[in-house]
């Protein structure tokens, strides 16, 4: 193998050399953070022609450029460009919003993310596209969902909820067969631990606000998609005008740099908490794919070569009361939405709120852990106080 050529080199050296250009920052390892609006042009014939390598802000900046550049080559061959938006929920409704027009049918799992309901439910119907959401588990069943204008497919595996993993290489063929777009919310893994190009899937997310940011600090979404589809993402953007802010590039890029020693930590010590979790006497049931017990492991191990470190428990039934007990006993675990930083979150959640085409009934309450990179010792000595609190409530 010569890794001195990007193709043969492993994701994680790529993700260290990959868009680098030393010598247009004159030495310096990484590049600047360019604010900038105006591309100013030499001559008036350049201006004519469009002529040079950087044209106006919105449209992209050295600093852009080598975070695409760098996301490019962890997703693989199939990626034909990558989109930088302003949040995750942007990618979501920018790309929903490039492929889709009045009269077309969108198929949704009924996994995915709240707010990519809303948008469908809110400003799709509003635009005259119809959704269908459909059972996480259906893999080729859901050939007896698609319409004469199915469009598109949007899936997120493992929902971020509840992760009950849909088998992709199923649905993307049906979705192919039908010639159909299919669409993954890859926040969970990453393109690190899930080529979902390689797999079928057309057009692949991120909330890069969550792992490849890293840090809690910025707010940034990614479209990466295949040559069948990055002309009408491309497009899209461009029409709609979104771009993300100069310092969230940079640090988006940053973040990249080191995505493959966090996420292996996370990783480490999600399983590790997830199975000391798993043996406790409060805890009904993990819901982690990585975890040997789990319903959607093998698809996990097929599909997967790691796991983040975002995972939910269902507890033996308590009284909310109770619950809210143990959650404002904890002392690492800090209770807030969003989650891929370094820091150990939790929150209770009811997907039996919103879901319309499954009933989700877990039996007891749900909580959603994020392990941070904190000691993994640590960590269960704040639940142990946790959980002797919650026994203490009922
Ligand atoms: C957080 C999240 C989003 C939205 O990202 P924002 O950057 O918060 O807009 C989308 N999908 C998933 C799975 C998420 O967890």
């Amino acid at each position: 193998m010569d890794s001195s050529h990007p193709s043969q080199q492993h994701a994680e050296t790529r993700l260290v050399t990959s868009g680098r250009d030393t010598k247009a920052q004159k030495g310096f390892v990484n590049p600047p953070v360019f604010h900038g609006s105006t591309v100013l042009y030499p001559t008036a014939e350049d201006l004519h022609a469009h002529r040079g390598e950087f044209q106006y802000g919105r449209h992209g900046t050295p600093t852009t450029r080598a975070f695409q550049e760098t996301l490019m080559a962890l997703e693989g061959p199939q990626c034909a460009g990558v989109g930088i938006v302003p949040s995750g929920l942007s990618a979501i409704s920018t790309t929903l919003l490039s492929v889709l027009k009045t009269g077309d049918h969108l198929l949704v799992c009924d996994n995915v993310y709240r707010p990519s309901r809303n948008f469908c439910n809110g400003m799709l119907a509003r635009l005259g596209i119809e959704t269908t959401y459909f059972d996480p588990l259906i893999g080729a069943g859901i050939d007896k969902l698609f319409k004469p204008n199915t469009r598109a497919v949007l899936v997120e595996a493992p929902g971020s909820q509840s992760f009950e993993m849909p088998d992709i290489r199923a649905i993307a063929e049906v979705a192919h067969a039908r010639d159909a777009l299919v669409i993954d919310d890859n926040t969970w893994a990453t393109p690190l631990y899930h080529r979902s190009l390689d797999q079928g899937v057309d057009i692949s997310m991120q909330a890069a606000t969550k792992y490849i940011g890293g840090h809690s600090d910025i707010m940034f979404g990614t479209i990466s998609a295949n040559a069948k589809a990055w002309p009408q993402i491309a497009e899209g953007i461009r029409l709609l005008g979104v771009c993300a802010g100069p310092d969230d590039v940079f640090l988006a890029l940053r973040g990249l740099r080191t995505l493959s020693v966090r996420l292996a930590q996370h990783h480490r010590s999600g399983l590790d908490m997830a199975r000391w979790l798993a043996a406790r006497p409060e805890v009904a049931r993990v819901l982690h794919p990585a975890l040997e017990t789990d319903p959607g492991h093998a698809i996990w191990k097929r599909d997967f070569t790691g796991a983040s470190g975002l995972f939910s428990i269902v507890l033996k039934p308590a009284p909310q009361k109770a619950v809210d007990t143990m959650l404002d006993t904890l002392k690492l675990f800090g209770m807030g939405f969003s989650w891929g930083g370094f820091e150990s979150l939790v929150i209770p959640f009811d997907c039996d709120a919103y879901r319309t085409a499954t009933k989700w009934s877990p039996g007891g309450p749900t909580l959603r852990l994020h392990i941070g990179l904190e000691s993994v010792d640590d960590l269960k000595s704040d639940l142990d106080r946790g959980f002797a609190a919650l026994r203490a409530a009922m």
